[in-house]
């Protein structure tokens, strides 16, 4: 057994060394929050938050095994090319990316900038997100819930999408009628992402 010694404590050794120097794994950009954030707020945005990167995984997943799935399709169209959805497969990952980097999101509550009945707003700076009163009272999952809300927002900033129309059946007509632009539009990253909640 002597023999076996020098080289077992190398190869602890070299295990320990390895898991001392292995990059940490990645972890999803921190949040701050502006001082408008009651702890209530605090909560409801951390708990919308943790949820982002998961769907993200899944709608990026979901369009890598089935391009043509019902949910890809009723989302961003059918077109004679694959072309839009290699564009919108880059945007997710592009998406994704931004919520893995290092560089943290600050929370506003309640921003000056919210209208009647917004849930957020992508104004205040591509590190912002600004979440208005209404964003609060929106559910965990589902059609413009807390998560989907900010995956709209990550969307202005990172893939400059726009808000060309809102809401469900809009978003749902856009991609029938006009894919290039719906491939463009906030709220059809967001309600696609949605399902994945
Ligand atoms: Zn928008």
């Amino acid at each position: 057994m002597k023999g076996l010694r020098f080289p077992t404590l190398t190869l602890v050794a070299i295990t320990v060394f390895m898991t001392l120097w292995s990059p940490l794994p990645a972890r999803a950009a921190g949040l701050n929050f502006d001082k408008n954030c009651t702890s209530k707020m605090r909560g409801l945005v951390t708990d919308a938050y943790a949820r982002t990167i998961p769907a993200l995984k899944k709608g990026i997943a979901k369009i890598d095994s089935d391009p043509s799935a019902a949910v890809v399709v009723t989302w961003f169209g059918k077109s004679n090319n694959q072309q839009h959805i290699t564009t919108v497969r880059a945007n997710l990952q592009t998406m994704l990316d931004r919520l893995n980097s290092r560089t943290p999101f600050t929370i506003e509550c309640g921003s000056r900038d919210c209208d009647d009945g917004d849930y957020a707003h992508a104004t205040s700076g591509i590190d912002y997100l600004a979440t208005c009163e209404a964003y609060f009272g929106q559910p965990l999952t589902g059609f413009d819930s807390r998560p989907g809300i900010l995956l709209h927002e990550l969307s202005h900033h990172t893939v400059d999408t726009d808000d060309i129309t809102y809401g469900t059946a809009s978003a749902m007509k856009l991609a029938k009628s006009n894919v290039p632009s719906a491939i463009k539009n906030a709220d059809n990253y967001e309600y696609y992402l949605e399902t994945f909640l």
